[in-house]
């Protein structure tokens, strides 16, 4: 199969090439050429298939013809060992708890296939080692170094805003070691990013080493989100539930996740809606209201990682419908909430079902309390553990939380960084002595 970009002013490309390039040429998003769906009789069956099954399945749908399935059915398996299961929180409301990986967040899921299928690639055409450069304001630094640890034939370099992440951000990807090197830079976000796209532009780097990004528009991390769609649908099943109409609400920031979930309708999977949950970053939901898409700079909420101004998935959204407003509202829903509603909504949960969300699961809870209708069944993705935001969480429920022992576990280990201005010179330098 192959990839077009959704500014369709390049040649379409392999699979292979889409996911080293993580970017089309004409700064578009790649996006499979053709969506096929699934036969009837794996729907019927679907209810008696494990996790790992069903993702095999749909893998095999998408890229099958562009990998050797023993080895696609490797990296799949391999990417999915951990649960994901859907646990009623009250009414026809029920959380899919996507907070078991190594990070406690679903971006492991993206992150482990990628890393998989990238180290795959890089094995392949035998072409040396290929260097992930990432720069993270905490969440995707953890995801992303987590799913390459120890994937051959890659190497990553997550740079990070010193003094700017939390304790607990900081420890998951500087205590790894290995492949994973941690670069503390004496700077912001912003200066993290810039020294990254400097080096993607920069000859001399080019011309000695092979370097990748890791970003969230690589297909091969927005794509595998869909597996945990089709997954929760056959829990649904299997309670007896499945024959109500389907609502799915996604925490969004991005629009990786949902667009996925909008992949996986397309494919055969029976959702009847979407809601895509806001914080007061709304610029989502303001389309839907007005047919303007108007992007402005984000602010910040205690749902931090849907900060996002200028949702980079917007595109793909668009493409899928043909860029009518009207037929991407019949699909799809919005809201928007501040973080005092945010927060009752979280205590109230808490207090009245016994069910501790995280506050980026709490935008999408409330959307489903609120707007969930007679014979729908709603899921909601819960996005990662409330542990990962424990004084947000503690200050909101008034009590202590218990950090999870594989969170704890890289609280124990060693960081390790190396200490870099936010120039570039350095940076670079940095790099040519490391290859
Ligand atoms: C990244 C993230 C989101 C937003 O997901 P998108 O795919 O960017 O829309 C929501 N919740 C958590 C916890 C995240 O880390």
């Amino acid at each position: 199969m192959e990839y077009y970009s959704t500014n369709h002013n390049k040649r379409n490309v392999s699979l292979r090439e889409a996911v080293v390039k993580g970017l089309a040429a004409d700064r578009g998003l790649f996006m499979p050429e053709r969506i096929p769906t699934l036969p009837s009789a794996f729907f019927k069956n679907i209810g008696n298939l494990s996790l790992q099954e069903i993702s095999y399945a749909v893998a095999n749908t998408l890229f099958g013809s562009d990998i050797d399935s023993s080895v696609l059915k490797n990296i799949v398996y391999d990417t999915l060992n951990f649960d994901i299961p859907l646990i009623h929180v009250n009414g026809d409301i029920y959380s899919l708890e996507l907070f078991h990986g190594p990070t406690a967040a679903f971006k492991d899921v993206g992150a482990r296939f990628m890393a998989r299928l990238l180290g795959h690639f890089t094995r392949q055409d035998d072409s040396g080692m290929v260097n992930v450069l990432v720069a993270t304001s905490g969440d995707t630094g953890s995801a992303v170094a987590n799913g390459f640890l120890g994937v051959e034939g890659v190497r990553v370099f997550v740079l990070y805003p010193k003094g700017k992440v939390s304790k607990i951000q900081e420890a998951q990807f500087t205590t790894l070691g290995q492949n994973i090197t941690a670069i503390e830079v004496n700077g912001t976000f912003d200066d993290c990013q810039r020294l990254v796209k400097s080096a993607f532009i920069d000859d001399d780097l080019n011309a000695k080493m092979k370097l990748s990004s890791a970003n969230s528009i690589n297909v091969a991390r927005f794509l595998p989100q869909m597996f945990y769609y089709f997954h929760a649908y056959a829990q649904l099943l299997q309670r007896g539930q499945a024959d109500k109409d389907i609502v799915m609400a996604v925490p969004s920031g991005n629009f990786g996740n949902i667009t996925a979930g909008l992949i996986a309708k397309r494919m055969g999977l029976p959702i009847k809606r979407f809601i895509a949950a806001n914080n007061r970053n709304d610029i989502f939901y303001q389309y839907l209201l007005t047919g303007k898409y108007e992007p402005r700079a984000s602010i910040s909420t205690i749902a931090n990682a849907m900060d996002v101004g200028d949702p980079s998935n917007f595109a793909r959204v668009l493409d899928l419908y043909g860029n009518s407003h009207d037929r991407i509202c019949q699909d799809i829903s919005g809201c928007s909430y501040s973080d005092e509603q945010i927060g009752d909504t979280l205590a109230d949960t808490y207090h009245r079902h016994g069910y501790l969300l995280d506050p980026h699961g709490a935008v999408a809870y409330r959307a489903l309390i609120e707007g969930l209708k007679v014979g729908e069944a709603g899921i909601f993705i819960e996005t990662a553990h409330p542990a990962k935001f424990k004084d947000t969480v503690e200050s909101i429920i008034g009590e202590s939380i218990p950090i999870p022992e594989k969170l704890e576990k890289f609280m124990n280990g060693t960081k390790q960084t190396v200490k870099m201005s936010s120039g570039f010179a350095a940076f670079k330098k940095f790099l040519i002595s490391v290859d």
